[in-house]
This record gives structure tokens, C-alpha cells and sequence, in this order.
């Protein structure tokens, strides 16, 4: 099901929105606020985003610059004014469409399924195989962003997927709490690395067979985090975790 998310302050005009897209299968998500709808923007996976210029808290041409600086998802855009479709055009923010206020709910929900089916066209032809990372029972695939172990699926949240993959395609090299935060976050570490050791441990939850003997993310006491890659963890892999047998006491 694709997903959906609309910035929107007016709330019936979202509303609207949202009743037209789910009646056709889509799952919606709103946002009220430009910069809300921004961070939601960042932290999810949208097939399309639905973006109204005017908004409070930080305005429709920002947010589109922004989501473009990181994002490749398709961007309609929705104002009041024709004046402002010629500046969209103009400062070249990417937005991939652009729609004018009043339209019918009908005419948004055949402009979101041409960009989705012409998104979709694009994405298959560029990418006949997906970007995937197999270590051991562990794999990563960057294009879906989805994580197995051992064939079972497991749900990350956007950040402990991006560490997870950065780990993963640095393997053997120790990183600091700071540098994975600097380096995760998008920002300078102030004293918040607690952040990095949460999400390190929600990542071990999922990945690991004993969180308090972890086979993939080792903690360098003193100084951070690396991914390990030997052959203890490999002979580990193989025999029968599911079994229910105490696998610490071979090793
Ligand atoms: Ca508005």
C-alpha cells in the first residue's frame, strides 16, 4: 500500500484529502505544521508528499527544499494563489507538480496515481536489483530498507536503520558514541550519545541471538561500538539457535 503524507494547516481541506486517498487504497498520514511535516518527512518512508505552501511554523518552499536536500520521493505541491506556482517554478525547489487551490478530490487522487505510476516506472528501470548487505545470518537490503535475520523480517525505526547499515558497511572499525551521533544525527554531538546507546540496544534486540553476548555489534568498553566480523561469530551462526539450546556455554 503506498504511503502517503499530507502538510496541510487547514485541517478540512486534510481531511478531505485524506477520506479521497484512503477511499483509493492509500494509507495517509497528516501533518499540521510545516515543520512537523518536515520531520515526519525525514524520519518516514513516503511513496508522495502532498505540501502546502502556506503553513505555520516553516513555510511550503522551505520544506520542499529541504525534503529535496535528502529525499527523492515525489513532492506535489498546493497553493491558493497562481502567482505562486510561477515562484515554485522559478526558485527550482524540485517540487514534481504543483496544484492549485480549489480542485476536486477527484483531480488530486488521478495526480497522485500518474506520479506514483510514473515514480514507480523510474525507480524500476534505475534499479533492476536492490543495494543488500548479507553478513552471515543478517541482511540488509538499502534500497527497501528492510532487515533480516535468519529469513525473518524484523521492523527498524529510520535511525536504528541507518546505524545499523553504517556499522554494517564499516565492519571492524571502532566509532566513537560522538562520531555515530555526529554522523547518524546530522548534527553536532551535544552530550546527548545516550541517544546512540538506546538505539544500539533496540538494534541488539532485534539482531541478536544474546543481547548480553552480542555477535554483531560489539561495545569497545571506553570507547564505542564496532561490527565485528570473525569466525567465532560465524560458527556461532551455525548451529541451532533455535533449538533452545544454551549457546554461551561453547563458547
Ligand atoms: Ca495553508
Amino acid at each position: 500500500m503506498s504511503k502517503i503524507l499530507i502538510i496541510e494547516d487547514e485541517t478540512a481541506i486534510a481531511d478531505l484529502e485524506k477520506d479521497y486517498l484512503e477511499l483509493s487504497g492509500f494509507d495517509v498520514t497528516i501533518e499540521n505544521r510545516g515543520d512537523k511535516g518536515l520531520k515526519t518527512a525525514m524520519n518516514e518512508d513516503f511513496d508522495l508528499i502532498i505540501l502546502d505552501l502556506m503553513l505555520p511554523g516553516l513555510d511550503g518552499f522551505e520544506v520542499c527544499r529541504r525534503i529535496r536536500e535528502e529525499k527523492n520521493v515525489p513532492v506535489l505541491m498546493v497553493s491558493a494563489k497562481k502567482d505562486d506556482i510561477d515562484k515554485i517554478r522559478g526558485l527550482g525547489l524540485g517540487a514534481d507538480d504543483y496544484i492549485t487551490k480549489p480542485f476536486s478530490p477527484s483531480e488530486l487522487v488521478a495526480r497522485v496515481k500518474a506520479h506514483l505510476a510514473r515514480y514507480e516506472r523510474l525507480v524500476g528501470v534505475g534499479q533492476k536489483t536492490n543495494d543488500l548487505i548479507e553478513i552471515r545470518g543478517l541482511k540488509i537490503d538499502k534500497t527497501a530498507r528492510r532487515v533480516w535475520v535468519d529469513n525473518e523480517e524484523k521492523n527498524f525505526t529510520t535511525k536504528e536503520f541507518d546505524l545499523l547499515t553504517f556499522l554494517a558497511e564499516n565492519p571492524n572499525h571502532v566509532f566513537s558514541k560522538d562520531e555515530l551521533f555526529r554522523r547518524i544525527w546530522n548534527m553536532e554531538s551535544v552530550g546527548d550519545i545516550a541517544t546512540v546507546t538506546v538505539h544500539i540496544k533496540k538494534i541488539r534486540e532485534k539482531i541478536e541471538y544474546n543481547t548480553s553476548k552480542p555477535q554483531y555489534i560489539e561495545t569497545i568498553w571506553g570507547v564505542g561500538y564496532r561490527f565485528k566480523i570473525c569466525q567465532q561469530a560465524a560458527a556461532v551462526r551455525f548451529a541451532p539457535r533455535r533449538a533452545g539450546i544454551d549457546l554461551n556455554r561453547r563458547i
